[in-house]
């Protein structure tokens, strides 16, 4: 029945003169999801309008569900199009619409008609009085509201008549690409990959890195974070995913460094590391799954020592967030089920039985100069030898 949809966009604030790079950017974003949906798809905009145009049959439920990954959609309204052969053909596809989808269901309703074909014999006025009326006349159940109706019939007349009143919600956001790029810090876990999509639904292109300790951690661990990072990228676009050996800095790290202190210097230097990899990328900002107080190298003493080292702003959207409440979000987005499965990474391997709380910088750095020998070649070696995996 539905032949196209009218997409409808998010964020007013950015309209005005930058409108037309965003319309282009949502546009690219839906060619991009919907180049994996079977059937053949036009993605146009017309007069500060998006439509999706579809070219005979193809996969609505598939369709739908890309368009609800890109980010910048607020809406998705599947569209009846009918040829203009006369106003009681016209009358007929509205009734039939109303049918098909309200069926005997009681509700109230608008005719909201409007001329893009100005050239159209009768007025927008007379079209929603008229075909108000037809309704009235088909189907019992309904009833005309004009100040506050469940349901706003749209009709629009251009060269075909384009008929459309259910609004699908999508994600909301920016689409990728309007925001510059960002290097997620992305683990095993279920706090980064959220953190990962809720700053590309700020329109910010993502590449990540992956820090693992072979052979302590293990290539089912790493696999594991390819396949979220793949999740990520259905809403996100390609993510670069940087690889890291960094087994040998972390055995260093507990040769040389009191082992309480070992969580927080390593995340020092894998924020440090995380930034090398930013920096050749052309990120303008790291991102983590960090939220006060969740574990003793996230209180807000230890964000603040992690911190210190970077010279780019770390984003951390999940920062107030419950662990309930990014659970939520992994559920929604669907990498839940992979962040549950249970290999370790390396964080878990290296861990204090009472790591501190509340480290205190000097005393951090202190220990740190024990590491001056050997550390600076192997950040250089491990940042050298990273596997780069396109992930599409
Ligand atoms: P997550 O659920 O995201 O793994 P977590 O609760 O396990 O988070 P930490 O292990 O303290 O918390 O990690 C905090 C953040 O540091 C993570 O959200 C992630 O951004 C980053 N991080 C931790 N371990 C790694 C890793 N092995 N590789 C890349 N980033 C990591
Ligand atoms: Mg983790």
């Amino acid at each position: 029945m539905f032949k196209a949809f009218l997409i409808k966009y998010a964020e007013i604030g950015i309209k005005g003169k930058n409108r037309h790079i965003f319309e282009e950017a949502l546009c690219r974003r839906m060619r991009h999801a919907l180049a994996e949906v079977e059937g053949t798809f036009s993605v146009t905009r017309e007069m500060g309008r998006i439509y999706v145009l579809t070219d005979g049959a193809f996969d609505y439920d598939g369709a739908v569900e890309a368009l609800r990954r890109v980010f910048g959609i607020a809406g998705i309204c599947p569209v009846v199009i009918a040829e203009d052969t006369g106003f009681e053909d016209l009358a007929k596809a509205v009734v039939d619409y109303v049918k098909e989808v309200y069926g005997g269901q009681e509700k109230t309703f608008k005719v909201c008609a409007r001329r893009a074909k100005k050239t159209y014999p009768m007025s927008s006025m007379e079209l929603n009085s008229e075909l108000g009326g037809r309704i009235l006349d088909a189907c019992p159940n309904m009833k005309v509201d004009v100040h506050d109706p469940d349901v706003y019939l749209n009709v629009e007349i251009r060269q075909s008549i384009y008929l459309y009143s259910e609004t699908i919600p999508g994600p909301g956001g920016m689409p990728v690409g309007t925001n510059g790029q960002a290097m997620l810090l992305l683990s095993g876990g279920i706090d980064s990959p959220v953190a990962g999509y809720m700053i590309a639904k700020r329109g910010v292109k993502i590449d990540a890195v992956y820090f693992h300790a072979p052979p302590y951690t293990s290539e089912r661990a790493k696999q594991k974070v390819v396949d979220l990072a793949r999740q990520v990228a259905r809403y996100s676009g390609p993510i670069r995913l940087h690889v890291v050996n960094f087994t040998e800095i972390q055995l260093y790290i507990y040769e040389k460094c009191p082992h309480d202190e070992l969580t927080i210097i390593m995340r020092r230097y894998m924020m440090k590391l995380a930034e090398m990899f930013a920096r050749q990328d052309g990120c303008l900002g790291l991102i983590t799954g960090e939220s006060i107080g969740q574990v003793a190298s996230q209180t807000m003493h230890s964000l603040a020592v992690t911190n210190e080292v970077c010279t780019m702003p770390v984003f951390r959207p999940l920062i107030g967030f419950d662990k309930q409440e990014i659970v939520d979000i992994s559920e929604k987005i669907g990498t839940y089920e992979t962040s549950v499965l249970p290999y370790e990474d390396c964080c878990t391997i290296f861990v204090a039985k009472h790591p501190v709380t509340k480290p205190n910088l000097n005393i951090i750095r202190r220990s740190e100069t024990h590491l001056a020998e050997k550390i600076d070649g192997m950040m250089e070696t491990a940042f050298a030898t990273a596997e780069l995996i396109e992930i599409s």
